[in-house]
């Protein structure tokens, strides 16, 4: 039997049409800055992207600019909009922003992940120049910050607004909320790995994290990758029903709330994605849980998979308060293809992990 993927949100399964297109760009070829007509050709494919992208997000096609993926759009952003502010981080950002960001102000969250809306109302008054980075949805939990009231505290202090909507980008729609910048990665919404984006507001000009060729209007150099670029246009002229993929995420968790009751939803009350559920199992390490579960062919994650292999407590667990657990959480994410029987295939196997794996806790304990 094949494996069931889970694991959307490490990478997305790749839109039909964003497949197709890659597979045409690679028959153009070409480099888009090349003056001769296969220049041409491939600049037409770069800006059909560009203009893809700027239909689905309202924005002008001029305002976004094409980077190699997720982490470059947040590091580009931080690099440009930081400079001479005081940067504020919600504690469950990416490494992709953290790291971006070295010794900013942390935000609190709440117990359900969203961002705690006083301490960054009092941490705004503290004093202007703020810049605050938060994503629109959480990579682990699914969480959705509530960025309507970010954007309005923002806007009221004279501070700027940078959202990660990498996860979100493509499976729930993109508020206008007046930010600075909006980063998005191609091979999360159904393109391939290799291109990213940044939207930048209206006539924001930020410097180049890259200079290079002076490519993307001198905001990055690089020629561009056009296969990943074509796919990633494809992929965000599609849309899929997310009511059914939201339909068989609340029939795994009820089928894990009947199987173990124990287990916690991270971020539960919260509003959240449709398609992700963070389930924690107390006493249950998550890397055990991943092991188990791939070896009955369901492919899962322990939080975030950005973390090369490597599984440790997950710090998104840990700023949510669920302090010895923050180790057990698993996370299952659902492509937009997920089967119809991915709720039955995926507790199958969680109900023979969870006999096998509690039983020996319970000896362990004894
Ligand atoms: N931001 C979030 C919320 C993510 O989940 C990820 C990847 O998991 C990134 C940024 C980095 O994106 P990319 O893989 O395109 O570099």
């Amino acid at each position: 039997m094949t494996a069931l993927d889970l694991d959307a949100n490490a990478t997305e399964a790749l839109r039909p049409a964003a497949r197709e297109a890659l597979l045409a760009a690679l028959d153009v070829g070409g480099n888009p800055s090349s003056v001769h007509g296969g220049g041409r050709a491939a600049r037409r494919i770069v800006e059909q992207a560009r203009a893809a992208l700027a239909a689905r997000f309202g924005v002008a096609p001029g305002d976004i600019v094409l980077t190699s993926g997720g982490t470059e759009a947040n590091a580009l952003a931080l690099h440009g909009l930081a400079a001479g502010r005081r940067v504020l981080v919600g504690a469950t950002e990416h490494p992709a922003v953290r790291s971006a960001a070295p010794g900013a102000t942390l935000l609190p969250v709440e117990r359900d992940g969203t961002v705690a809306l006083g301490s960054l109302e009092a941490l705004l008054t503290e004093g202007p120049s703020a810049l605050v980075c938060l994503m629109a949805a959480n990579n682990e939990t699914g969480v959705l910050h509530p960025l309507g009231e970010v954007a309005e505290l923002c806007r009221r202090h004279g501070a700027l607004l940078h959202v990660d909507a990498v996860q979100s980008a493509g499976r729930i729609g993109l508020e206008a909320l007046g930010a600075a910048s909006i980063a998005l990665s191609a091979h999360k919404l159904g393109g391939v790995p290799g291109a990213g984006a940044l939207i930048l507001a209206p006539r924001l000009h930020l410097p180049a994290l890259i200079a290079g060729g002076g490519q993307e209007r001198g905001r990055r150099g690089g020629t561009e990758p056009l296969p990943a670029i074509a796919a990633f246009g494809a992929a965000v002229a599609e849309t899929y029903d997310i009511r059914r993929i939201a339909a068989l995420r609340d029939a795994i968790e009820a089928g894990l709330r009947r199987i173990a009751p124990e287990v916690v939803i991270a971020g539960a009350t919260a509003p959240r994605l449709p398609n992700t559920s963070l389930a924690v199992l107390p006493g249950i390490p998550a890397e055990t849980q991943v092991i188990a579960l791939d070896l009955a062919g369901i492919r899962v994650s322990a939080g975030s998979a950005c973390s090369s292999g490597k599984v440790a407590a997950s710090p998104v667990l840990e700023a949510m308060g669920f302090g010895v657990d923050a180790g057990c959480g698993l996370r299952i994410s659902l492509p937009w293809n997920a089967p119809e029987e991915a709720p039955a295939r995926f507790l199958h196997a969680y109900a023979e992990m969870y006999a096998r794996l509690s039983s020996r806790r319970a000896s362990r304990a004894t």
